[in-house]
């Protein structure tokens, strides 16, 4: 009600000036069908479970829509790449509107995938299994890890074909559709506030504004030119903390445009994201990204800066001094080195106590690590199991190393691992200056370094059976990724380094 929105709904992909959002419908599908659900995200929402087949499961696939319900798809822009894009807006996902929770918090239900709307350009509005099924699998994975993000909470086929030229090489390819319904308190982005002030639209931008104040951040009091110089700062802030939480897990999302960078510093649009396995901050696993790598791993830190800069620049209009929002960039390079170390300190079950010594300590490690073929998650997960060994400080350090790097790498040159060594040795010594029991420090770290993340092969492992209508293999995946710092006997080889012949298969560029 207090945005402008446009009624005319679904005529047509268009620009659509002046308005917030469009109200649309969702288009409806052949034969929707439940083939995952979040149980625990469910409930938590007072949604129990659905069957297979039925009402519920239509709204899911947007073939019902009940009277509560009020379908909109928003406006906004955004960089790509650098670029200024112009008008993007929700193409495929369509709002169904909000819950409340168990504890009263209202979070939107969105449906991607659900059929075109005014922004959907060229393209179908619709989503393919593969894509949908990464998207649900990643955002539940990403939660239980602890990193900020959207949620998920179906994923339902749609008995109809989508076709997409997954390798570009015209090509193109019936594949299954699938919709996922994903859950946030909103899906805002910065674009949405971009595309208002690239346009002059000063009043919409205000209101959005405004809105989001009010409805995301009231405690930042009332609106006005104070407010939003304290909301620039908290959205830098959490974005600092988004990513800082990326680079400890080795998550690399791959399309960080500015139409893809949450307003709440959540995860948001999984598309053709990755994990980094052997430690490298210039993998991307965006094919489309190959050439110049601009949101590979280790750029994401400075990506997010320069989003911030353009939400910035956006913002400016609704305040009396454009250079008001300087202090949020520091507050984001602050709060990103501060929370990278701290979570950098966990990982390596170490207090803060030497804050010089220790910043070196952790600002060496990802250099050493890239040095030889070291897959990321086995290293921090095994050097967790050594710590007692190491504190206790028995003298076969040599050995132990030798045997964590074995386990750990993909393949280590003559010497590549030189620094490495003497970082552990460092390492070591350092660690029996802690206090705590050698078990404390291990059960810390194990609760810090998780033991099963989404390689990329196992989601396309989980894709392609779902395609063939196995749903065990994406179910034996959730499983143990809704708890990744436990162990999982009978599941160990879902914790496995990835095996040679996923070796540089992104498989997702097309989604
Ligand atoms: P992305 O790169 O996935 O963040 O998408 C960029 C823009 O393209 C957004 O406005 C999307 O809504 C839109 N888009 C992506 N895929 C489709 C599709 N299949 N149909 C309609 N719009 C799409
Ligand atoms: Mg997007
Ligand atoms: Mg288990």
């Amino acid at each position: 009600e207090e945005l402008r929105g446009e009624i005319s709904g679904n005529k047509g992909s268009r620009q659509v000036p002046g308005y917030c959002y469009s109200l649309v419908q969702p288009t409806p599908v052949r034969a929707p069908r439940l083939l995952a659900w979040a149980d625990e995200l469910g409930e938590y929402l007072g949604i129990a479970r659905p069957a297979e087949q039925g009402p519920a499961v239509d709204a899911l696939a947007g073939n019902l829509v009940t009277a509560s319900m009020k379908p909109f798809a928003a406006r906004y822009g955004g960089h790509q790449f650098g670029n200024w894009a112009g008008q993007l807006g929700d193409g495929r996902a369509i709002s169904l509107g909000q819950v409340r929770a168990v504890d009263g918090s209202p979070w939107e239900i969105q449906l991607k995938g659900a059929g075109p709307t005014p922004y959907s350009r060229r393209a179908d509005g619709r989503a393919v299994l593969r894509s949908s099924l990464r998207e649900f699998v990643c955002s539940e994975a990403m939660h239980a890890l602890g990193v900020p993000t959207t949620r998920a909470l179906s994923l339902v086929a749609t008995g109809d074909a989508v076709v997409r030229d997954m390798f570009y090489n015209g090509n193109p390819q019936e594949e299954p559709g699938a919709i996922v319904a994903r859950v946030a308190p909103t899906f805002i982005r910065f674009g949405n506030f971009q595309i208002m002030a690239a346009l002059g639209e000063i009043d919409n931008l205000r209101a959005r504004a405004d809105y989001t104040l009010r409805h995301h951040y009231p405690e930042l009091g009332a609106p006005g030119p104070d407010a939003y110089v304290r909301w620039f700062e908290e959205v830098a802030r959490r974005t600092a903390v988004m990513v800082a939480h990326w680079m400890s897990v080795g998550f690399v999302h791959g399309v960080m445009n500015t139409d893809n960078m949450s307003i709440l510093g959540i995860t948001i649009d999984y598309g053709p994201y990755g994990w980094v396995e052997p430690y490298d901050p210039d993998w991307t696993p965006n094919t489309t990204d190959f050439g110049s790598r601009r949101y590979a791993f280790g750029q994401q830190p400075r990506v997010a800066m320069w989003n911030l800069m353009a939400l910035a620049q956006a913002l400016g209009p609704l305040l009396p001094d454009a250079q008001l929002l300087r202090n949020g960039l520091d507050v984001y390079a602050n709060t990103l080195a501060d929370t990278q170390h701290e979570l950098m300190l966990r990982k390596l079950g170490l207090t803060a106590q030497f804050p010089d010594e220790d910043r070196a300590l952790t600002e060496e490690l990802p250099q050493a690590l890239s040095e030889p073929e070291m897959d990321m998650t086995w290293f921090f997960r095994q050097l967790s199991h050594l710590a007692p060994a190491l504190v206790a400080a028995s003298g076969n350090e040599d050995a132990l190393f030798a045997e964590l790097i074995a386990k750990a790498a993909y393949s280590v040159a003559p010497d590549e691992d030189r620094n490495l060594l003497k970082w552990l040795h460092r390492y070591a010594a350092r660690l029996r200056q802690e206090t705590a029991s050698a078990d404390a420090i291990r059960a810390g770290m194990l609760a810090a370094n998780p033991k099963y993340v989404l390689r990329n092969y196992l989601a396309q492992q989980a894709a392609q059976a779902a395609e063939a209508g196995d749903l065990s293999v994406l179910e034996r995946l959730m499983h143990v990724l809704k708890t990744p710092f436990d162990e999982h006997p009978e599941h160990e080889a879902l914790a496995a380094k990835r095996p040679d012949w996923a070796r540089d298969k992104p498989g997702a560029a097309t989604l």
